[in-house]
């Protein structure tokens, strides 16, 4: 815990209830890490987005039910975290994007941000803010199986330009290539305590960790710095914040979600075709009855497995498995959340023949 009056020179905090965290984007990265954040304890979340809940995106978005499709994510969020009995003082909810000409501003409100959008364009915007504006920012992304999770020191090197220098041209997004749910649940909770280890100074910030949930392997890479970074290098370029640099990578959340039609919407269908479960596999997840060990973090897993689609869970007395990654997460909130996931993700592996 920083011994820092008033943490002047240091985003480092006294206690996390003194803390202010912005979490930028609500969706499926942004769900377990909030939800990992507030029951940690942290003081004030922030939370940040200009979409709506849609449907086809709920096996993911475990905080959302079938009631919240076309709601704000904002309130909704806020409504799921109430439910879980976070105080709503705790709470800010707005309604927006981060944008060049507003974001300079609301990281200057807050000790830290945590983004977990879907689009480059924000991830980027993010990253040369919270450099500019000296805030520490914890990055995440994830892709089908795969996700990373980077903590990013303002004031030190490497930063995430050094890395990923300019957004691509053409990314595919989480909405175009589908995610597995229980994957940005374990990278979600990983966000809460990297944010929350760079909080209290207790040095996250370095590595980028990725983690393959195909395989369960969680690794810490180092990343070098680059000496022409336009960020953090010699004579960077980037001094300011232009909307023209983050170019406009179309948001398709973005967008009104789609009427429902005579038949609803196969909720499933997206999971199945781009991430890689397949029809074989989500017919046997169909056909799964799971018993849950009870547990702190049996609710969570059961609500990864019937987003998954498995046919139903019950809650019996058992002895469940430990994760594996614990050393990773120190704190009550990440790591109930990370175990929750874990232990779906570890059904789903071996419903699918992939656990060995
Ligand atoms: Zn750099």
């Amino acid at each position: 815990m920083s011994s820092e009056a008033n943490g002047t020179a240091s985003s480092s905090v006294r206690c996390l209830a003194d803390a202010r965290v912005l979490v930028v984007g609500l969706g499926g990265l942004g769900c377990p890490a909030v939800l990992a954040l507030a029951e940690a304890g942290i003081g004030r979340l922030v939370l940040l987005d200009d979409d709506v809940v849609e449907e086809e995106n709920l096996h993911r978005q475990f905080l959302y039910r079938d009631v919240d499709s076309g709601r704000h994510k904002v309130d909704a969020a806020g409504a799921a975290l109430e439910q879980r009995g976070i105080s709503r003082g705790r709470i800010e909810l707005r309604h927006g994007r981060l944008l060049a000409g507003n974001a300079l501003e609301l990281l200057r409100g807050v000790d830290l941000v945590v983004e977990g959008s879907d689009n480059y364009a924000t991830k980027f915007l993010a990253a040369d803010a919270s450099h500019l504006a000296g805030k520490p920012a914890v990055l995440g992304a994830a892709l089908r199986w795969a996700a990373t999770v980077w903590a990013i020191d303002p004031h030190g090197r490497p930063c995430y330009r050094c890395l990923f220098e300019d957004p691509p041209e053409v990314a595919p997004s989480c909405a175009e290539a589908g995610v597995m749910g229980p994957v940005v649940g374990v990278a979600g909770a990983l966000m809460a305590e990297l944010a929350i280890q760079t909080l209290l100074d207790e040095r996250a910030m370095g590595p980028i960790y990725t983690y393959d949930g195909k395989t369960d392997r969680l690794r810490a890479v180092e990343v070098a710095a680059r000496e022409d970074c336009t960020l953090c290098g010699v004579g960077p370029t980037i001094t300011e914040l232009d909307e023209a640099r983050y170019p406009g990578t179309p948001c398709p959340n973005h967008e009104s979600p789609p009427p429902r039609q005579g038949t609803p919407i196969d909720r499933y269908a997206r999971q199945r075709r781009l991430a890689e479960v397949g029809d074989v596999g989500q017919a046997r997840l169909a056909e799964l009855e799971v018993v849950l060990a009870d547990s702190e973090s049996a609710d969570l897993e059961g609500e990864f497995l019937l987003r998954a689609g498995v046919r139903g869970v019950i809650t019996a007395p058992g002895c469940p498995a430990p994760l594996p990654h614990e050393a990773h997460f120190t704190r009550k909130g990440p790591r109930r959340v990370a175990t929750g996931a874990w232990r779906a993700l570890k059904r789903i592996r071996t419903a699918l023949d992939l656990e060995h």
